[in-house]
């Protein structure tokens, strides 16, 4: 019933989108562009609207203010969406309620997906109705290593199986960088843990939060041997000092993984945040155009196999 409700109240707002791209051009020139990580207003941890985005490493005064509401987190995500081409946005909350509604307002715009956290919660077989049913296209993020919970740990082993019996992409956090959540582990985050996932399912696409950071070397290791392996490029480009983000990035390019590194934002409930981490590549003096435009769009049009549906 809200759900309608909240339908409602986004229709003249959609109007608005509608008539404001054909006054806004600039807009439209802008080559497309595909957000790998998107949450429906979902963040792991109760925060009030109006707190400050995370920041690393403290002490840190970030800029910014959270979200009330999913109407407001919408409304401002899809205006920035607007702004920037953003054409496609791989889109998760443990609230699939709220994954749905955000659909619903945006036809094509999302990729919907579960936001996965303690294992069991959003039980496999619950999910394996909706993947059965068409309403999920994707697998995560899967955010267990924020309650302690490994990649090779049983307990998630049925969401990979699920992701490999439908062969939608997964989206893992695992990086040595999460929120301030008592149960989050550190060492949970090495990309080495995901390997016995990678060989029990050679076909299954998986990319990781902020490729594996800062796990560079095991990152590499993983991505050289794993070709099914991406990695995006999340929070990184807002949460830590830019030189550390552009380091990063130009170690996995220098390694040669260019061709396997996706643009995401990881808005959560800070919308503005999107066009801070797109601004954070388009400065990446080190990078060519065409390796702009692989980060941005062509790695998740292959990745999704899209065969250019969208451009
Ligand atoms: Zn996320």
């Amino acid at each position: 019933m809200w759900a309608r409700t909240k339908n409602l109240l986004l229709a003249p707002v959609l109007l608005l989108f509608a008539s404001l791209s054909c006054v806004a051009p600039s807009a439209q020139e802008r080559a497309p562009i595909i957000d790998m990580h998107m949450h429906a207003h979902h963040i792991p941890l109760p925060l009030p609207a109006g707190a400050p985005p995370p920041c690393r490493p403290f002490p840190c005064q970030p800029e910014g203010a959270a979200t009330a509401t999913p109407e407001e987190s919408f409304q401002k995500t899809l205006e920035v969406m607007e702004r920037y081409n953003i054409v496609l946005g791989f889109l998760s909350s443990a609230d699939l309620e709220t994954v749905q509604d955000w659909v619903a307002a945006a036809p094509d715009r999302f990729i919907a997906s579960p936001f996965i956290e303690e294992p069991g919660e959003l039980p496999p077989t619950m999910l394996r109705e909706e993947y059965a049913a068409g309403r999920l296209a994707g697998m995560g993020e899967i955010g267990a290593q924020l309650y302690g919970v490994a990649p090779n740990d049983p307990a998630l082993a049925p969401y990979f199986a699920l992701a490999a019996e439908f062969d939608v992409p997964v989206l893992i956090h695992t990086a040595g960088l999460g929120p301030s959540l008592p149960g989050f582990r550190t060492a949970a985050g090495n990309p080495l843990l995901l390997e016995e996932v990678l060989v029990r399912h050679p076909n299954l696409r998986v990319f990781l939060e902020n490729s594996g950071y800062p796990f560079l070397d095991e990152m590499i290791a993983m991505m050289y041997h794993y070709p099914n392996l991406y990695g995006d490029l999340s929070t990184m480009s807002w949460v830590i000092p830019r030189p550390a983000f552009h380091q990063y990035l130009e170690a996995l390019v220098r390694a040669g993984l260019g061709k396997r590194l996706m643009f995401g934002s990881d808005q959560m409930r800070w919308p503005e945040k999107i066009g801070e981490a797109i601004e954070a590549i388009e400065e990446a003096d080190f990078l060519s155009e065409e390796q702009k435009r692989d980060i941005f769009y062509n790695n998740a049009a292959r990745f999704l196999r899209l065969e250019g549906g969208f451009e």
